[in-house]
């Protein structure tokens, strides 16, 4: 397989069993995108469709993902951007950028995670704290 340098959008609820090169699947029901890897080694690639992961913005043809797709935990460790359709490469990452990238979306999905289930008892003790005598 050959490096893709455009994504095609396909709108579906599920994802095939066999994802074709050169489409990016968009699930809205399960808020997830899948794409075969762009540099073209064949791995899926899903990207779960939330605050804290990805965005999709789609201009009637094109369709954008936000932030960037950064395969670490795969064999090619391909790093690209998905724009109005077109693939952009980056620069390859050193081992050490790949290990600050991963700990930078780990802490970035607790996060968001955190504030998307504000737990009002937990903020509730810390503004009045429970004290036994
Ligand atoms: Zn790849």
């Amino acid at each position: 397989m050959t490096a893709q340098d455009t994504l095609r959008p396909v709108f579906t609820e599920t994802f095939p069993p066999t994802m074709d090169a050169g489409v990016l699947y968009v699930s809205i029901p399960y808020r997830t995108c899948g794409h075969l890897c762009c540099c073209g080694c064949g791995h899926e690639v899903i990207t779960p469709l939330s605050p804290a992961q990805w965005s999709i913005t789609y201009d009637g043809e094109n369709v954008s993902l936000i932030p960037s797709i950064g395969n670490w935990a795969l064999p090619c460790q391909s790093h690209y951007w998905i724009r109005n359709g077109r693939v952009r490469f980056s620069r390859r990452y050193s081992a050490v950028e790949i290990a600050q990238n991963r700990e930078r979306d780990r802490r970035e999905l607790v996060q968001g995670t955190q504030e998307a289930r504000p737990r009002p008892l937990a903020r509730l003790r810390r503004y009045l704290p429970l004290r036994r005598q």
